[in-house]
């Protein structure tokens, strides 16, 4: 059903944003309100309204999954706008088109990790027989940096070039739901436009937790990290999820003093035993560890450092230290606030803010859709907001009706040594299967021909196959630590989407001599009791 046209509206919103109201409930409140806006009209017009433009489909939010949906929707023909807008950080870090990925996430970090990976290897060169400068590595932070935000710079700009190739309108502009056709787009001189639309989807990803407890404002968050204009210094990670764990490994590398707060367990949702090698890894490489403690208060030293009072942990860890950066990655809330989605009665998950949806991305409102990492219960990755952007747009546009299948998602840390996984942890697994008696799990520690000559520690290279018990045993999950982890398994995830089995992984033959070949090489069982380590070639 479309919306009646409305045209006191537009004025009607111009004068209830001055007001500051936040709520509008429908058009008739509009029209109501006509006679006040027509007077407030005279005292702000400094703000312009263009005219009311009207699209098939309006996506609000710029990133993996928005841009993906634009573009394939626009590819059949339909008339798509794009609504991307970042609000800064709390310490003013802002950033260009193309979401949390591009710009906060996934391309900085990994670049980062690189660098981290870099200093490493020049210091393995040596034993190869390269004359290494005798004298400890330096990075230029400021030189990294910099190379990093050029590198996004130019994704921001292939972003726009590839929304203006497609005909896709672009408004640097926010995004609110006024009724479910109508979005008002606001840029940042505060220029409000209408659109209509047919359909909505909402892509506004996530942005990361602010604790509670006291000076936690002073903490950055990855939103700042990768454009730090001074180096980091001494740092704390506050959390055990992936993004802190990634960040203290490639500090580390870099070569800042770099402790981890680990209030429970590290990487929770990921299969533990593994989680437990990743973390132990990382102590390996000097990054500390502190279990069992979170901070209780934080507070700018006169020195201009930050003192970190933590609750008293097990570790016999000091109640109080100084670093010079608190970096906060206790977990990331749904960026859902702006989108007026109470008054519309798009239902979120009361614990999460989420969005609820249907397996096609359908919201309680029948044509407002959601993807990403704002629905309920989908990964927060960008390949499946991608994937789940473009067969919506298929869906909707194209006569499809393929819906995103979430059963075998590859995905990777980039710890320092990297993991990957694919399919079940051995607990869901175990779970899901009745008990741990109906898996059979193959498992190698096994040493990267790499890392012998320069001596280095092998102890967490780890594979291991969750596998059915009965045969054919079908492989549930697939989890493998050690060098470019990701490189590895992407590969073998298509096997798994295909059924795959540990006799039909037996009979892959391997590419020798490379790490990937261990897991077509799994032959030792947990319950065989025998030693997983793999000698010789
Ligand atoms: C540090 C870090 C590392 C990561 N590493 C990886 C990785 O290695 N691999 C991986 O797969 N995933 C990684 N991720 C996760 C990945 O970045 C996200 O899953 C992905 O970006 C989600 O895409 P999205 O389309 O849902 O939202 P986003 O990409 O976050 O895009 C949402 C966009 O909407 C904008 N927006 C919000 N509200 C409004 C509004 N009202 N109006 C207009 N615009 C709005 C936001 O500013 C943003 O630009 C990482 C995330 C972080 C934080």
């Amino acid at each position: 059903m479309k919306a009646p046209f409305l045209p006191p509206m537009s004025l009607g919103l111009r004068c209830l944003n001055n007001f500051g109201t936040a709520r509008i409930e429908s058009s008739l409140l509009y029209s109501t309100k006509l006679w006040c806006c027509q007077t407030m009209q005279r005292q702000y017009d400094h703000r312009k309204l263009t005219a009311t433009q009207k699209y098939d489909l309006v996506v609000i939010g710029g990133g993996s999954g928005g841009l993906a949906c634009a573009k394939e929707a626009a590819g059949y023909g339909a008339k798509v706008a794009v609504l991307d807008y970042v609000t800064p950080s709390p310490h003013g870090t802002v950033w260009g088109l193309g979401g949390t990925c591009v710009n906060v996430g996934c391309i900085p970090k990994k670049l980062m990790h690189q660098a981290a990976l870099l200093g490493k290897s020049v210091k393995d060169a040596a034993a190869f027989g390269w004359s290494v400068p005798p004298a400890e590595l330096q990075l230029n932070w400021h030189q990294l940096v910099t190379a990093v935000t050029n590198h996004v710079g130019s994704l921001n700009w292939g972003h726009r070039v590839a929304l203006r190739d497609k005909r896709v309108t672009y408004l640097n502009a926010s995004g609110t739901l006024l009724d479910r056709h109508t979005v008002l787009a606001k840029d940042r001189k505060d220029v409000e436009t209408v659109l209509q639309t047919d359909n909505v989807v909402l892509a506004t990803g996530g942005r990361p937790r602010y604790p509670t407890f006291a000076g936690a404002e002073l903490a950055i968050t990855s939103d700042d990290l990768f454009r730090l204009r001074q180096p980091p210094g001494r740092t704390l990670c506050v959390g055990g999820s992936y993004v802190s764990l990634e960040c203290a490994g490639f500090l580390t590398g870099l070569g800042f003093d770099t402790s981890v707060l680990l209030r429970s367990i590290p990487l929770r949702g990921f299969d533990q035993q593994m989680a437990g090698l990743v973390v132990s890894a990382m102590e390996n490489l000097g990054t500390r560890v502190v279990r069992g403690s979170e901070p209780l208060r934080l507070e700018r030293t006169a020195a201009g450092r930050l003192r970190v009072s933590l609750t008293p942990s097990g570790d016999g860890q000091p109640p109080d230290e100084e670093y010079d950066t608190v970096l906060l990655a206790v977990g990331r809330d749904p960026d859902t606030r702006r989108l007026g989605l109470d008054a519309l009665g798009v239902t979120t998950d009361p614990r999460s803010g989420k969005i609820v949806t249907d397996p096609g991305n359908r919201t309680s409102v029948d044509n407002i859709y959601a993807i990403g990492d704002i629905v309920q219960g989908a990964p927060e990755l960008t390949p499946t907001a991608i994937v789940s952007g473009r067969l919506l747009a298929d869906r909707l546009y194209g006569g499809s009706s393929q819906l995103l299948d979430l059963a075998t998602v590859p995905t990777t840390v980039f710890t320092p040594l990297e993991y990957s996984c694919v399919g079940l942890s051995e607990e869901s697994a175990a779970e899901m299967a009745g008990g741990d008696d109906q898996l059979e799990v193959y498992h190698a520690f096994y040493r990267p021909l790499e890392f012998i000559i320069p001596g280095r520690d092998t102890s967490s290279c780890y594979i291991k196959a969750v596998c059915e018990r009965r045969e054919p045993q079908r492989v549930l999950g697939l989890h493998f630590i050690g060098p470019n982890a990701g490189e590895v398994l992407q590969g073998f995830a298509v096997a798994m989407r295909h059924g795959m089995t540990m006799e039909s992984l037996r009979q892959a033959i391997g590419i020798h001599p490379t790490s990937a070949e261990e897991v077509v090489k799994l032959n030792i069982s947990k319950r065989s009791g025998r030693d997983p380590t793999v000698t010789g070639c």
